[in-house]
């Protein structure tokens, strides 16, 4: 079938309760002129519900120990040739400070999932960098149990960032062997209830995916009410089963932003490394199609290089005041300005 006729597309683009069989529509665009339109539509509708703010969440990698055994990623359990490493809590907290100091606003905390600290001993750097900075603070360490983050919370963490990866359970049983996707969204609602702003998302073009499942990924974002939702490309990483696989398509990547601002209106929405990593203008091409987040890897380099989620990451290699000074200067040649504040959730349900 062709892409819908041009006057249906205004419609479509038009208006305010997207359908299933309407995303899938909209996923499946391929012409130039339609895709255009549908990203300047998309456009659009980040600044009237967003603005014109781009806001930095600084990253840092605080340890690639993982016991999990995900087929896409380069720092699974299996991968005995990865130096691992595992950065102290004063590391962790001077590292955070530092980039404070930058005039980063947030500061994410990622790392995989292992028994690399306890909770407590998470908690603790959560209260110090708390104690040093007014900077808005989230967490992506995975699956843990309500405990811990509540934990986490009450230490002064105020979100928390995991990605449900893919809704469709046939194929996350299958990139996700050893995780089980209800115990996962549990974790979400379970964040919520505790009061964290959440930020999910899926991997575009995972093996075996559809369009189908990209359009549920979204509507579940919108059922959920994520603060924040991401949408990055597969990105085939030597040292895992999916090696041999062909990597996600950035036109797809960015066609998918473009729909889901036009469904999630106010939420935050990033420029992903992994669309920068598979084109050079991945992220200025993001934020003219929906994005208002960018996320600027402020892992010391020493460590960076061996969070190998997939190779050749955007900047692997940059000082982080290089790329900071970089990322800024991008931002304002698209016109945009940088916020200089923590840019908590715009969501109403999050007041
Ligand atoms: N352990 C944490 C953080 C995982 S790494 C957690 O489970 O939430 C952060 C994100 O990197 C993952 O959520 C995944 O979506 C992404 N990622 C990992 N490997 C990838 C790959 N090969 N291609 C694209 N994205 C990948």
């Amino acid at each position: 079938m062709t892409p819908a006729a041009s006057p249906d597309l205004d419609t479509l683009l038009l208006q305010d309760r997207f359908s299933r069989d309407d995303l899938i529509t909209l996923l499946g665009i391929t012409a130039q002129d339609e895709r255009q339109r549908l990203f300047e539509r998309a456009d659009a509708v980040r600044h009237a519900f967003v603005g014109d703010e781009v806001h930095l969440r600084g990253i840092i990698e605080i340890s690639n120990e993982c016991e999990r055994h995900c087929m896409y990623c380069g720092i699974r359990a299996d991968n005995n040739g990865l130096p691992r490493y595992r950065m102290t809590p004063d590391e962790i907290v001077r590292t955070a400070t530092a980039v404070a100091d930058m005039n980063v606003h947030t500061i994410v905390l990622q790392s995989g999932e292992a028994a690399s600290y306890t909770s407590g001993e998470l908690a603790g750097a959560i209260r110090e960098i708390r104690r040093h900075t007014d900077a808005a603070l989230t967490l992506s360490f995975g699956e843990w149990d309500g405990d811990a983050y509540q934990m986490w919370f009450d230490a002064g963490a105020d979100r928390y960032l995991l990605k449900h990866e893919t809704i469709n359970p046939v194929l996350f049983k299958r990139i996700k062997p050893d995780s089980d996707l209800d115990h996962r969204i549990g974790c979400l609602y379970e964040l919520k209830r505790i009061g964290y702003q959440v930020g999910t998302g899926n991997i575009v073009g995972l093996p075996g995916q559809t369009l189908a499942d990209i359009a549920d990924d979204i509507l579940f974002c919108r059922e959920l009410e994520a603060d924040m939702s991401t949408f990055g490309p597969f990105i085939a990483s030597p040292f895992t089963p999916f090696a041999g696989e062909s990597n996600g398509s950035v036109e797809l990547s960015l066609t998918t932003i473009a729909v889901a601002r036009l469904v999630l209106r106010d939420a935050h929405i990033p420029a992903n490394t992994a669309i920068a990593t598979l084109d050079p203008h991945g992220r200025e091409r993001a934020l003219q199609c929906g994005a208002n987040v960018v996320m600027p890897n402020f892992t010391p380099s020493l460590h960076r290089v061996h969070y190998q989620i997939y190779p050749h990451r955007k900047c692997i290699t940059d000082e982080p005041t290089v790329c900071n000074v970089c990322i800024r200067g991008m931002i304002h040649g698209l016109g945009r300005t940088v916020a200089g504040h923590p840019g908590h959730s715009l969501k109403q349900s999050a007041h």
